[in-house]
């Protein structure tokens, strides 16, 4: 049995067979000619064969799919076989151009057309872009781009996820997700949460496995076997057992002795909120409103925004919901609002920052919130993202004050913002801690790299002192404001017991986690949690820190967490 150490991000122990995500297929060289041997007659056919055999393949699994996964697969189906694209390579083949750097070439022609018509027909530009690339593939004869299908579920192995992958992953189709890159808050992590699919990041030699070999995955270990033996199969069996002691949620969050932390929920859409509100979550501590826009182009309407909010306001009527502002930029790029060209996009205009560069957009956006709110029955509070100071803290809540928005707030997610949470908090009504960006930027390690994972984890106990410095200062001069945590720390069911223990008033989470941290929060009272809180920040690591506690908590081992 070899093993692959790595970092586990979402718990759960199963055992499948590997499928590797395909590299990525590379730019044909430009001027690549036609080889000596073939025709640009034979050529242009083979060019025509794989289009047709991409189009094949697409509508294949169209028909297997479902609502805006079956749609989206049937157009770009049809986008294969679109007369533009085929013609305009066929000229260039005519001319001896190779049929992989013809195909290239026209899709480059028609994505740029369709981009500049603007609108819906911009939004096909990237459909475009995908279809020649599984022209290429197949006339290379190599693997398709994108996740592999595959009728019969298995463990995807990839370098590393995009936000854009979770809209072609099948849930039901994946057993696990391990990569050999990302990070504890890199998004394979933040989407294996949010699928209740067990994960592994940051496994060095991971790429290495053939795909059809049987491998074990334990995800809260952070472990990946192959050719898992008898007790390993054991163990996944057990697993599968308590996973469905698991699957229920009383719906109220508090430990042992009755303190109250409501258990919220992380969405990026309606169709999430309707979801988390079925799992039980108590409303939404973060609605991250850039996940309805990242494939525009163009700054949506007010009208559109308006729907698009209004949509998870519905799902918790009379509930809490925190929606925060657009957070354009770095790993979550805008193209209406950030600069592809910036040198250091995680320490560039993102976030509240973009309204510096872009004025106005953020005024919409508190327009349509507002409008959004006018005609839904929760409980709407606000926040920006990347607030560094007491003054940007202000200024947004004129902003929100001005646009009709009563309860406005902050994400504390870099070091300064924690460090001065008292007057920013004289300024709005509450915090959240983004655990995610604050660890990458205490720790000054990006959040997407493998190699940096061991460090950028939220157990770090600078990072834990920053939670309670923020705690702290929302208590000082009687503000009691509340400070929620809405970063992926939350999930971890030992970490949401440390936050707990630091003071923090609710916890916001994928909702496929909040059963999960409700049944070990509700094993602690609140002085144990405060003891363990105590514990970790005494800890002369993060690995100490996370090891100390989980001792200390046998529950997690019963429940295979
Ligand atoms: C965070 O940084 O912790 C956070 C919740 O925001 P995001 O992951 O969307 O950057
Ligand atoms: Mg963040």
């Amino acid at each position: 049995m070899q093993n692959f150490p790595g970092v586990g991000v979402s718990p759960g122990r199963v055992i499948g067979t590997v499928r590797q995500m395909p590299k990525p297929i590379s730019e044909p060289p430009a001027g690549e000619q036609l080889a000596p041997d073939t025709t640009a007659e034979e050529a242009t056919a083979a060019l025509k064969a794989a289009a047709q055999a991409v189009h094949d393949e697409l509508k294949d699994r169209a028909t297997h799919a479902t609502g805006d996964g079956k749609a989206v697969l049937e157009a770009t189906a049809l986008m294969a076989k679109d007369t533009m694209l085929i013609k305009g390579a066929a000229k260039l083949v005519a001319r001896g151009v190779s049929a992989e750097r013809a195909i290239w070439e026209s899709g480059s022609s028609v994505s740029e057309m369709l981009h500049n018509l603007g609108g819906y027909m911009a939004e096909r530009a990237t459909d475009v872009l995908d279809v020649r690339a599984r022209i290429v593939a197949e006339l290379r004869g190599v693997p398709a781009p994108g996740i592999p299908a595959s009728n019969t579920p298995f463990v995807l192995v990839a370098e590393d996820l995009a936000p854009a992958d979770t809209a072609t992953l099948d849930p039901n189709k994946v057993l696990a997700l391990v990569t050999a890159g990302g990070g504890p808050q890199s998004h394979t992590a933040i989407i294996a949460r949010s699928l209740g699919l067990p994960a592994v990041v940051a496994a060095v030699g991971v790429d290495e496995l053939r795909d059809g070999t049987e491998v074990y995955v334990d995800g809260a270990a952070g472990s990946i076997t192959a050719d898992p033996d008898e007790s390993l199969r054991s163990a996944a069996e057990a697993w599968a057992a308590t996973a469905s002691l698991l699957a229920e949620f009383t719906g109220t969050g508090a430990t042992a002795d009755g303190h109250q932390v409501p258990l919220l929920a992380n969405v990026g859409g309606g169709k999430d909120a309707e979801a988390a509100a079925k799992l039980g979550a108590q409303g939404v501590g973060l609605f991250r409103t850039e996940f309805c826009f990242l494939e525009r182009d163009t700054e949506p309407s007010v009208e559109e925004q308006a729907a698009a909010y209004k949509s998870v306001f519905d799902a918790f009527p009379g509930k809490k919901v925190v929606l925060r502002t657009l957070d354009a930029g770095a790993d979550k790029p805008l193209p209406f609002l950030t600069d592809s060209t910036e040198p250091n996009p995680a320490l560039g205009v993102r976030g509240y920052r973009t309204d510096f560069t872009t004025p106005g957009v953020l005024d919409r956006q508190l327009e349509a919130i507002a409008l959004a709110q006018q005609q839904s029955q929760a409980d709407v509070w606000v926040m920006a993202p990347m607030i560094s100071t007491a003054e940007e803290a202000s200024r947004f809540a004129s902003m929100c004050a001005d646009a009709g928005i009563k309860t406005p707030g902050v994400m504390v997610e870099v070091p300064s913002a924690a460090l001065t949470a008292e007057a920013i908090l004289r300024e709005v009504g509450f915090a959240s801690l983004g655990t995610n960006d604050l660890t990458q930027y205490a720790m000054a390690a990006d959040r997407q790299l493998g190699p940096l994972a061991n460090l950028n984890t939220p157990w770090q106990p600078a990072v834990l002192r920053l939670v309670g410095l923020t705690v702290e200062g929302s208590r000082a001069e009687g503000h009691g404001k509340p400070v929620g945590v809405c970063g992926e720390a939350a999930a971890d069911p030992a970490l949401a017991v440390v936050l707990t223990g630091l003071g923090v008033s609710t916890l916001s989470m994928t909702a496929r986690s909040l059963a999960a941290v409700a049944a070990v929060l509700k094993t602690v009272t609140l002085s144990e949690a405060q003891e363990l809180a105590k514990l970790a920040l005494s800890a002369p690591s993060a690995t100490e820190a996370r090891a100390w506690v989980r001792e200390k908590l046998p529950v997690l081992e019963e429940l295979g967490l």
